[in-house]
């Protein structure tokens, strides 16, 4: 397996009156952690650079704000510098206000990290960042990508999408991690077949939109709901609501409406 994932103590004693049992510490290198929330489930990475630390999307819900600083301090025994995010929705950005006011400062680019490249897309949001960090060989990709979830591309539609998943694909080398916004990390093997499970899906969808189906049918519709399963990569049990699994395909209609 060519992503090598450690994962690091979740009990820190230091922090006497949090609660750290909620939250993953995973060890991408010696300078870089993927932090996790289990509830909150936005992927959260702390990265000590040569230019200082930074974190990038640092939100695991309000009030576990307290103790995602402590963890942080633990690892990175200096404040966090910088705050980078992946864009603008508020499980990525609801932690800004809290690491400003500890002395932190939110940056539009990485031009202050030089051990960063920046990639902007239009695919998520109108405004998607991609960050990449070459010592760590690790790739933050916001929620353009998620594997907890079904691809949300509705900013920039199927177009918008595959022109970020393809140039995810060409940066880094085939051993490059791949941090989604929320889920597991993975290589770039799984990036590929999130991104065929999608074409597929669209497809899928638009030839069921053309017969005139309505999203009800389609819903009960047993090639849909194989579909729908691909994304489920920790193959749970109920993997979407059912009201989100029917919002997935009247948002899908509306980007094949937009032709995007
Ligand atoms: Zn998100």
């Amino acid at each position: 397996m060519r992503v090598k994932l450690l994962l690091v103590a979740m009990f820190y004693s230091a922090c006497a009156l949090c609660d750290t049992s909620n939250f993953q510490v995973t060890s991408v290198s010696k300078r870089a952690f993927i932090i996790t929330e289990k509830d909150y489930g936005t992927n959260i990475g702390l990265i000590k650079t040569d230019a200082g630390v930074v974190a990038i999307d640092p939100m695991p819900g309000e009030k576990n704000l307290d103790t995602l600083y402590q963890i942080i301090q633990q690892h990175s025994k200096v404040p966090v510098s910088y705050v980078l995010n992946t864009h603008q929705h508020s499980d990525h950005t609801g932690g800004n206000t809290y690491f400003v006011e500890q002395g932190s400062k939110v940056v539009e680019t990485v031009s202050q990290l030089p051990e960063f490249t920046e990639f902007v897309f239009k695919s998520h949001t109108s405004k998607d960042k991609v960050f990449y960090h070459s010592k760590s060989n690790s790739v933050f990709v916001g929620d353009i990508y998620d594997t907890s979830w079904h691809p949300t591309f509705y900013s920039g539609g199927l177009s918008g999408f595959n022109q970020a998943i393809e140039k995810i694909l060409n940066i880094g080398n085939e051993d490059s991690l791949i941090i989604p916004g929320h889920g597991k990390p993975t290589s770039k093997v799984e990036l590929r077949q999130f991104r065929a499970h999608t074409q597929a899906w669209v497809e899928q969808i638009k030839v069921l939109k053309d017969k005139g189906m309505s999203v009800e049918e389609i819903m009960n519709n047993d090639n849909v709901k194989a579909l729908l399963h691909n994304f489920n990569l920790a193959n749970k049990q109920n993997f979407i609501p059912e009201t989100a699994f029917k919002r997935f395909i009247e948002r899908t209609f509306t980007v094949i409406d937009s032709g995007k």
